[in-house]
């Protein structure tokens, strides 16, 4: 199983969503890499921090943009080669409460991005899908020909409205497209999900932690580092099975899964706890639009060669240690 960093071929690697949790290591892999890089973000939800150490490099670029502005995102990208296309909203309950939060920074967002492509003539894009479009299908095992696609929460049904788009201006216009649907991605830098939130919890009282749900469900999670040599790898290896199908679906992340309960044990070891009381708010779910167990089939993505280098219990364990090494950026 070939799993080691590849070389890629192109040289003009635009980001959006850049300076996010996935994005700037992506950024930071591509730069030592010797690419040109240019970051593409409006900072709503992240400070710039993450990739302040790559300000100065003679490869790498920044533009505080927002891909809602349609002239700017354009006269950005011109000149790309390879677009990578990473900025959304993540805050998925957010979107319960604003209703237009993932129809404007996803599907709107990666129409302008296509808009602008197909304008410029740029030809290949990576999207970073999400398992969320499979809705809540129990326990089956989801492989990328699983249907129907039922979304239960407004950010999955703003990724599938993306993939959609992608698809088609794909076919009408020759754009190529890699779609990765991501399993829970994590490690340093993360400023959101389940193990992030755990930490500060337990920071603000290590006598008690509550859990969103009845710690059941059960999640397939992997590291960020395995995540983008994923991505990289069905960039370079995947074929495309005609001239006018140019697109692709992947599943990005591991087979095996962690439940809830297990992450709580986790970090609560992993910060020395004892005699931690866990409360449940109760219910197969953790909120309304939370898909309570996936369980993923990655079977397409190691036929290609590659695989995660960790099981899904130990990339929480991992993502944990890490997040709780770097102090400085989880806000007490
Ligand atoms: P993140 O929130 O850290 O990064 C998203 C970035 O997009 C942020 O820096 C944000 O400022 C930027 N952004 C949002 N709206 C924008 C807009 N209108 N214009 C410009 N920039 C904008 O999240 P992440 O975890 O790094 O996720 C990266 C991508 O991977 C997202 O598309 C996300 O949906 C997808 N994904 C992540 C996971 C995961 O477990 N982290 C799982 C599935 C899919």
């Amino acid at each position: 199983m070939r799993n080691n960093s590849q070389k890629l071929k192109f040289k003009k690697h635009f980001v959006t969503g850049g300076a996010g949790f996935i994005g700037s290591h992506l950024a930071e892999r591509l730069v030592k890499e010797g690419k040109d890089v240019t970051v593409y973000d409006n900072l709503a939800l992240t400070s710039g921090d993450n990739i302040k150490h790559l300000f100065g490099k003679e490869n790498f670029k920044f533009i505080k943009g927002d891909l809602l502005d349609f002239e700017t995102l354009k006269k950005s990208i011109e000149g790309q080669e390879v677009i990578w296309h990473l900025g959304a909203n993540t805050d998925i309950p957010g979107g319960n409460r604003m209703t237009d939060l993932d129809l404007k920074n996803c599907t709107i967002a990666t129409w302008n991005v296509l808009e602008a492509m197909r304008q410029l003539d740029i030809n290949k894009i990576l999207f970073t899908s999400s398992a969320t479009v499979y809705g809540d299908a129990g326990t089956a095992t989801l492989s990328e020909n699983y249907g129907p696609l039922l979304p239960i929460s407004l950010y999955g049904a703003g990724k599938l409205a993306g993939e959609g788009l992608i698809s088609a201006y794909s076919h009408l216009f020759g754009i190529q497209a890699w779609i990765f649907r991501f399993a829970n991605v994590v490690g340093a830098r993360m400023n959101h999900g389940v193990i992030f939130d755990f930490i500060q919890k337990l920071r603000k009282n290590p006598k008690e932690l509550e859990v969103f749900g009845n710690g059941k469900q059960e999640k397939p999670f992997f590291l960020v580092e395995d995540c983008i040599e994923g991505m990289i790898h069905a960039f370079e290896n995947a074929q495309f099975e005609a001239p006018d199908k140019q697109y692709d679906v992947f599943n990005l992340g591991c087979d095996s899964f962690t439940s809830i309960n297990k992450v709580a044990e986790i970090v609560i070891e992993e910060m020395g706890l004892k005699n931690v009381r866990i409360v449940y708010t109760g219910g197969r779910r953790g909120w309304k639009g939370d898909v309570p167990v996936v369980h993923f089939s990655i079977e397409k993505m190691k036929k290609l060669g590659w695989q995660p280098k960790y099981t899904s219990d130990e990339a929480v364990r991992i993502a944990a240690r890490r997040l709780l090494d770097q102090k400085s950026k989880i806000k007490d």
